[in-house]
C-alpha cells in the first residue's frame, strides 16, 4: 500500500518506560495544555504535507523542521511517535478554493509531461530535502493522495449518506451549515461566513463556506476517476481525513500546518472528519508561524523564495539552516536573510568545536546534570527552542559542570534538536594521514600521550609547536584533527 516503504526500509524509535510531561500550545483551545495521547505511551502525528507540482521552499521546511522537533520532543519523554506526512499528488488548486487552475495540471504544462511524473519528481526532492535536515524519514508515512482514491470516495460517500453533503452539477459539496460548530479552530465561528467568502463564489451553493468533496471531471481533465457522482477527482481537503483514517485511525493526538491552514484547511478536515465519524478528530491543534523574505510570506506565487539547494549552492551546512529555524519559536514569523543564516551557520560551527572537545574530554560518556533538567524542562514547555538553545550555550560555557555533565547535555540536546551534535561533521580543510610531514605527526602522537597522562602544560606546548610548523590541531570524538593554518 504505502509506495514509500516500497524505496526505504522502515525502523522502529526506542520506547522509554516512564513519560514526560510535555506542554504544547494547542489552536482549538488557544492556550498551552499538557500533552495526554489517547493510547497509552503512542502519540499519533500528522502533518499536512506538500503539494508536489514545485520543489518545497525554505518557507515550506520550516513546517516540517517544527513537526520533526515536536516528534522529537514527544519520542524523548517516552512517546512511540507514528508520524504521517501526506503527499498531495492532486485536487489541489492554485488559491486553496473550489475555483482555479489545478496545481498538478499547472506544473505538468509548465513541464510538458503528466502529473504523475512532476508528482514523483517533487515528492523525491521533498524527501531528499527533509533528509538533509536531519528528519528521518525512515520513520515517517509518505501516503500520496492518488493511492487513496478509494477512502476519500468512501468518507464522500458516507458524508451525503448522512445527509452532509448535497450535489451540483459540478461536484459534491460539504454543507457547513449541517455541521454544529464548524469553524471552531482558530475561534472562527462568529466569521466563517466572511472566511468562506474570501475563498471562491461557486454557483448554487449552499453557503460561502461549503466546499467541494469530489469535483466532476472536465474532459480535458488529466486525472479522474469513477465514482458514485460520476467521473472525475476528490477536493483537496477529504484527502487528509481520509488518509488520517485510513492509517492513523478515527481519533489522533496531534495534527500539525502552517498558520495558514487554520481558518479553511484545517476546519474543513474537522467537519468533514467529525461528520462522518461522529466523534473527537484530532486533540491537539497546531501551527507553525511563517517565514517571511523582506517582511513578506515566502510563497511560490509571490516569488519570493529560496530552495534548500541555493543555501547549498553558497557552501552552507543544510543543518546551518535547522539551527537557524530553532533560533525563532515556532509560533513566531520568522525573517530569513543571508546575513541571518551566516550567522547561525558560524553558531553551529562553535556549537560543533565545542562537541569535539567535550567528547574527548568527557570521552563521550553523559551523566546527568541539573542543566540537563532545566534543559529539558524548557523545551518540553511548547518547544522553547530559543530559550533551549540559551540553556544549552551557557552550561557548555560554564565552568560548573563537568565534561560528563556537559556531554549528558549534548546527548539530550542532539535527541531534540537534531543537529549532529554528538557527531560534528569533519571539519573543513582536515588533513588525510598521509598529506601530514612525518615530523607533524610525531609531534601529535607526543602530544597525545602528554594529554593521556594530564600533562595539560605540555600538551599546550606541543600544540604550539605545531602551530609553528603551519598547522593546526583540533580535538575530535575521532581523535586530533589537522588543518592548515590560514
Ligand atoms: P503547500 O505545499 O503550499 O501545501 O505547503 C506545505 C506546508 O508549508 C504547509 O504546512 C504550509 O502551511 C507551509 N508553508 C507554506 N508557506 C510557508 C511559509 N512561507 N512559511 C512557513 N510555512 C509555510
Ligand atoms: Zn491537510
Amino acid at each position: 500500500m504505502d509506495w514509500f516503504a516500497r524505496i526505504r526500509g522502515r525502523r522502529k524509535t526506542a520506547v522509554q518506560h516512564r513519560l514526560a510531561q510535555v506542554f504544547l500550545t494547542n489552536t482549538l483551545s488557544g492556550n498551552k495544555e499538557l500533552f495526554v495521547s489517547q493510547k497509552p505511551k503512542t502519540a499519533l502525528l500528522y502533518s499536512c504535507g506538500p503539494t508536489v507540482y514545485n520543489r518545497a521552499h525554505i518557507g515550506n521546511l520550516r513546517a516540517y523542521v517544527f513537526s520533526d522537533t515536536l516528534a522529537r520532543t514527544l519520542a524523548a519523554a517516552g512517546y512511540h511517535v507514528r508520524r504521517v506526512i501526506n503527499i498531495t499528488d492532486v485536487g489541489h488548486l492554485v488559491g486553496d478554493g473550489d475555483r482555479g487552475e489545478d496545481k498538478m495540471s499547472v506544473g505538468a504544462a509548465r513541464e510538458h509531461t503528466t502529473p504523475e511524473a512532476i508528482a514523483l519528481r517533487y515528492a523525491k526532492l521533498f524527501i531528499e530535502d527533509i533528509d538533509e535536515l536531519n528528519i528521518d524519514t525512515n520513520d515517517i508515512l509518505f501516503p500520496r493522495a492518488t493511492d487513496y482514491i478509494k477512502e476519500q470516495i468512501a468518507l464522500a460517500k458516507t458524508l451525503e449518506e448522512k445527509g452532509f453533503a448535497y450535489r451540483l452539477s459540478d461536484g459534491l459539496y460539504f454543507d457547513t451549515q449541517k455541521f454544529p460548530g464548524y469553524g471552531k479552530l482558530g475561534g472562527l465561528s462568529g466569521v466563517k461566513l466572511e472566511a468562506g467568502a474570501r475563498v471562491e463564489v461557486v454557483r448554487g451553493k449552499h453557503h460561502p463556506s461549503d466546499f467541494v468533496l469530489w469535483r466532476t471531471a472536465k474532459p480535458e481533465d488529466l486525472q479522474q476517476w469513477d465514482s458514485p457522482w460520476g467521473r472525475g477527482n476528490p477536493g483537496w481537503h477529504i484527502e487528509c481525513s481520509a488518509m488520517i483514517r485510513a492509517l492513523l485511525g478515527q481519533e489522533i493526538d496531534i495534527h500539525t500546518g502552517g498558520e495558514d491552514h487554520v481558518s479553511v484547511h484545517h476546519n474543513n478536515e474537522i467537519a468533514q472528519s467529525e461528520a462522518a465519524n461522529g466523534r473527537t478528530f484530532v486533540h491537539y491543534w497546531m501551527h507553525s508561524a511563517f517565514l517571511t523574505m523582506n517582511g513578506e510570506k515566502a510563497s511560490k506565487s509571490l516569488g519570493n523564495v529560496i530552495y534548500l539547494s541555493d543555501i547549498l549552492e553558497k557552501g552552507f551546512h543544510p543543518l546551518a539552516l535547522r539551527y537557524f529555524f530553532l533560533q525563532a519559536h515556532y509560533r513566531t514569523p520568522l525573517s530569513f536573510s543571508w546575513d541571518a543564516l551566516a550567522g547561525a551557520a558560524s553558531a553551529l560551527d562553535r556549537l560543533w568545536k565545542l562537541s569535539r572537545e567535550i567528547s574527548q574530554e568527557s570521552k563521550s560518556v553523559g551523566v546527568p546534570s541539573e542543566a540537563r533538567e532545566r534543559f529539558l524542562a524548557t523545551v518540553r514547555d511548547d518547544l522553547a527552542t530559543p530559550q533551549a538553545l540559551g540553556v544549552l550555550w551557557d552550561s557548555l560555557r560554564s565552568e560548573e559542570y563537568a565534561p560528563e555533565e556537559k556531554w549528558g547535555l549534548l546527548e539530550d540536546a542532539e535527541a531534540h534538536f537534531g543537529l549532529a551534535l554528538r557527531t560534528p561533521p569533519p571539519l573543513p580543510g582536515a588533513l588525510a594521514e598521509a598529506d601530514i610531514p612525518e615530523e607533524v605527526r610525531k609531534r601529535v602522537a607526543r602530544r597525545e600521550a602528554a594529554r593521556a597522562s594530564s600533562d595539560f602544560e605540555e600538551a599546550d606546548r606541543i600544540r604550539r609547536e605545531i602551530e609553528k610548523s603551519g598547522y593546526r590541531v583540533e580535538d575530535s570524538s575521532g581523535g586530533p584533527v589537522l588543518t592548515k593554518r590560514p
